[in-house]
């Protein structure tokens, strides 16, 4: 097992058991062999590497989590070393993943029913079928929970869906949408298995993206979609079940930020030891150590966060705040250390080929999806005062 040389105090990955650490290991070979090298021509014709989503699952990494499809028992702090890796290769990937596996299937095993479960979620973890997570609006992003505009009627056995999605991650190409509507009946919010072969739906890729530009995402809109009673999440009943899923893919989003910072981090060390300046290599400038102390600083430090988090979740004592803080705080030091990774590079730091210009740019999505940095600071601010100030 070769340790991260960003796990400065070689704690972290030692909490792995041996058959998580080979899991990592693999995950990281096949990243830096098959993803690497491919990853920065996809990201500037702003398409998704289809031919990665196999392999992914065969490593299992759409299988872990899940008691259907796990191939050995492992903690959630494995679960983010393999976010982190995937991240530390392209967060454009560790995004899919997220969406495939924590938002979509995590939709269905936290409020789908036993039979829900065992129908969809080993479909998900093999990649026969694509997934994605319909809750933000064109007019609802950060004020999900109460100012969703998509309805559901119920009409007999049947559900008629009708409103529109933004931003939707995998959308262009995905099978089936957990989209979240409002029930015209009793005003809460529920949850439905939406095939996207279903009349009356569409998905438009939003283009001119600058940041995560592989992922598809995607403009949808629902005209009276009908999915029968069966495809209803049984186990959603308010916003409070939507938000339980979302507890959970934050903190896997904080280990990708941490994945982010680590692969700029790395990149930069690396471009420092090499590049000559006043005829020494830019590395033994004083003022560009400090650039790579501050950014092994933030990583140490988000690395820890993040770990603790996961640990609380196998505990079973991680709530909403936890996860909350976690993906603020290492999402922004994430952006200070990819600038840092960027402005060490000069002006190579803005060029695809240098490694570290991706990562900037992506960094800014990552920021803002899955709760922005405001929106994730006002839900720890709420615990600290009593006080909820974005009601
Ligand atoms: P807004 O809510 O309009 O916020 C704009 C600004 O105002 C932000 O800075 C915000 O923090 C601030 N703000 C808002 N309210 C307050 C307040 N009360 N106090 C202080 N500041 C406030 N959504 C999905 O459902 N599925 C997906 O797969 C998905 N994937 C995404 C992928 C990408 C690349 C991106 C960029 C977004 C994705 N999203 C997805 C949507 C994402 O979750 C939202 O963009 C995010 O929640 C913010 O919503 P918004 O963009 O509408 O911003």
């Amino acid at each position: 097992f070769a340790p991260l040389s960003s796990d400065f105090y070689g704690y972290a990955e030692a909490l792995l058991s041996d058959r998580e650490q080979e899991a990592v290991m693999a995950i990281r070979a096949w990243g830096e062999r098959e993803v690497q090298p491919i990853i920065g021509g996809y990201w500037e014709r702003a398409e998704f590497p289809t031919e990665i989503v196999k392999p992914l699952a065969e490593l299992g990494v759409l299988s872990f989590a899940w008691d259907e499809t796990k191939p050995f028992e492992n903690s959630a702090v494995f679960r983010g070393f393999v976010a982190l890796e995937l991240a530390r290769i392209d967060a454009s990937v560790s995004t899919f993943v997220g969406v495939q596996n924590g938002l979509a299937a995590g939709s269905i095993a936290v409020a789908g029913s036993a039979e829900q479960r065992a129908e969809w979620i080993p479909k998900l973890a093999s990649a026969e079928i694509i997934g994605s997570f319909g809750l933000t609006e064109p007019l609802s992003g950060s004020d999900s929970a109460r100012g969703l505009r998509t309805t559901a009627r119920r009409e007999g056995d049947e559900w008629v869906l009708n409103g529109r999605k933004r931003w939707i991650g995998n959308a262009t190409f995905s099978d089936v949408t957990i989209i979240w509507a409002k029930d015209e009946a009793d005003g809460q919010v529920k949850g439905f298995i939406v095939p996207t072969s279903t009349p009356g739906y569409t998905a438009t890729k939003i283009e001119g993206k600058i940041s995560l530009r592989p992922v598809q995402n995607a403009d949808i809109e629902l005209r009276d979609v009908r999915v029968p009673e069966a495809l209803r999440l049984q186990n959603a009943n308010s916003f409070r079940d939507t938000a339980a899923i979302l507890r959970q893919t934050r903190a896997e989003v904080a280990w990708a930020a941490v994945g982010t910072a680590i692969g700029a981090y790395e990149a930069a060390v690396a471009y420092a030891t090499e590049r000559e300046q006043f005829g020494k290599p830019i590395a033994a400038h004083q003022l560009i150590q400090e650039h790579l102390v501050n950014g092994l600083g933030n990583i140490t430090a988000s690395l820890a966060m993040v770990v603790r988090v996961s640990q609380m979740l196998d505990a079973g004592t991680q709530r909403d705040e936890h996860s909350a803080l976690a993906k603020a705080y290492a999402t922004a030091r994430m952006r200070e250390t990819v600038a840092w990774a960027r402005e060490t590079l000069g002006g190579n730091g803005i060029v695809l080929d240098y490694g570290v210009a991706r990562y900037f740019a992506d960094a800014e999505a990552l920021y803002s999806y899955e709760g922005t940095r405001e929106m994730n600071t006002l839900i720890v601010g709420r615990t600290i005062t009593g006080e909820a100030a974005f009601v």
